[in-house]
C-alpha cells in the first residue's frame, strides 16, 4: 500500500514541498506551532485505514483521535489535537528497548544476536524466522524484539521489568505506567508471539525462557504514552541520548545512531522502503496508532491516529509525517545546490 503516501496532494511533489532542506535546525517555535495547527486541520477528516482488532482491547480505540507533537533537542515541545491522550506504546517500544540493551551489552553482541537487515515480511511473521534459519533479522520485527527483550539484564523477572519500564521512562522524561487492560487482553491472545519465541528458542536464538520473554515483551508493549511522550522519547534519540526534558544521559550517543539506522531499515515493517523514500527519516510505528520519526540533531515528530494500513502502520500518521518532514525541513536526504549565499 505505497498509496498511503502517494495521495497527500501537493506534498508528494518534491519541487513544491521539499523547499526546506535537512541542514540546520527546526523552524522557530511560532512557525512550528502554526504549522501543526494547520496540519491538524488539513488532515482532521482523513479517515483512511482501520483500527487494529487482533488484540481485542485495541478495537475499542476511538478512531477519530488525532494528536501531533514535535519535540526539539533544546527541550521545547509543541502539540496539536489529542497529543495528551494516553495509549499503549506497542511496537514503538522496540527501538527504545533495543537502545537500552545495546547500551548495556555493547553493539557487537546485539548485532550478532539480532541482526539489522529487513525481512520484507509482516511484523509478526513466523515464515521470516524459518526463511532466515532462525535469525531474528532485526530488532523492529516481533522476532527481533523478542530476542532483544530476552537479552535485557537482570537477576529476576522484576529486575528485568524495572530495567525496561525505568529505561523507557528516562527516554520520556517522566514515569511511564502499564495499561493493565491492554496487558491482560494481549497476554490472553498472544499465541503467535509465543510461537515465535519458541521457534527462536528451538534455533538457540533466544537468550531467555520463551514464555517469560513473551510476557516481558507484552508488558513493554502495554506501557502507556501520549504523542507528547513519544516526541520526547524520539528527541532523546535525536539528541545524542540526552533527554531534552530532564538533561539525563539515557544511552550513549553511538547507541542512538545505531538505533536510528535500524529504524531506517525496518521501522515501518515491509513498508520501510516506501516510508524512507517519501518521509526521508527513520521512523517507528505501533499497532495502537502511534508513530515517531526522528531528525538527528534537531528533534522528533510523533503522531497518534489509530486507523492503520494493512501492515499495521497508522495511515494518517504516515501522511502527517510525510507532510511535516517537508514543511519543517526534517527530511535527511533533501538538499539544494550550493551557492555562495549558503556557504
Ligand atoms: N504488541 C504487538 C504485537 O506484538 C505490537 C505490534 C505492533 O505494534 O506493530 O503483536
Amino acid at each position: 500500500m505505497a498509496g498511503v503516501l502517494h495521495d497527500t496532494g501537493d506534498v508528494a511533489d518534491p519541487r513544491t514541498a521539499r523547499a526546506a532542506v535537512s541542514t540546520g535546525r527546526l523552524p522557530t517555535a511560532e512557525a512550528v506551532r502554526a504549522t501543526l495547527e494547520g496540519v491538524h486541520r488539513r488532515f482532521r477528516d482523513d479517515r483512511g485505514g482501520k483500527v487494529a482488532d487482533y488484540i481485542p482491547v485495541l478495537a475499542e480505540a476511538d478512531p477519530e483521535l488525532f494528536g501531533i507533537a514535535v519535540a526539539y533537542v533544546s527541550g521545547g515541545v509543541h502539540a496539536a489535537g489529542d497529543a495528551d491522550h494516553m495509549f499503549s506504546i506497542q511496537s514503538v517500544s522496540k527501538p527504545f528497548v533495543f537502545a537500552l540493551v545495546n547500551d548495556a551489552l555493547g553493539r557487537e553482541t546485539v548485532r550478532r544476536r539480532i541482526g539489522v537487515n529487513s525481512t520484507g515480511l509482516p511484523f509478526n511473521s513466523v515464515l521470516a524466522v524459518e526463511l532466515n534459519h532462525g535469525s531474528p533479522m532485526n530488532p523492529m520485527v516481533n522476532a527481533g524484539a523478542l530476542a532483544t527483550t530476552a537479552l535485557v539484564p537482570g537477576a529476576s523477572p522484576q529486575e528485568r521489568w524495572d530495567f525496561i519500564r525505568r529505561g523507557l521512562s528516562r527516554f520520556a522524561g517522566r514515569d511511564l505506567l502499564v495499561d493493565d487492560r491492554v496487558y491482560t487482553s494481549e497476554a490472553a491472545t498472544n499465541q503467535r508471539n509465543e510461537s515465535i519465541a519458541r521457534l527462536l528458542d528451538s534455533y538457540g536464538a533466544l537468550a531467555g525462557d520463551p514464555m517469560a520473554t513473551t510476557d516481558l515483551y507484552t508488558r513493554q508493549c502495554s506501557l502507556t504514552v501520549s504523542a507528547r511522550d513519544l516526541a520526547a522519547m524520539g528527541a532523546t534519540l535525536a539528541n545524542g541520548g540526552v533527554c531534552p526534558l530532564t538533561g539525563e544521559q539515557v544511552v550513549a550517543a553511538g547507541v542512538c545512531r545505531d538505533t536510528l539506522s535500524a529504524l531506517a531499515t525496518a521501522g515501518l515493517y515491509e513498508r520501510s522502503g516506501d516510508w524512507l523514500y517519501e518521509v526521508g527519516m527513520p521512523g517507528k510505528s505501533g499497532v495502537s496508532g502511534g508513530i515517531i520519526t526522528v531528525a538527528p540533531g534537531k528533534g522528533s515528530l510523533a503522531v497518534f491516529s489509530p486507523r492503520l494500513d494493512e501492515a499495521g502502520n497508522s495511515v494518517r500518521g504516515q501522511r502527517v509525517a510525510h507532510f511535516l518532514s517537508g514543511a519543517l525541513g526534517m527530511d535527511l536526504f533533501a538538499s539544494t545546490p550550493h551557492t555562495e549565499a549558503t556557504a
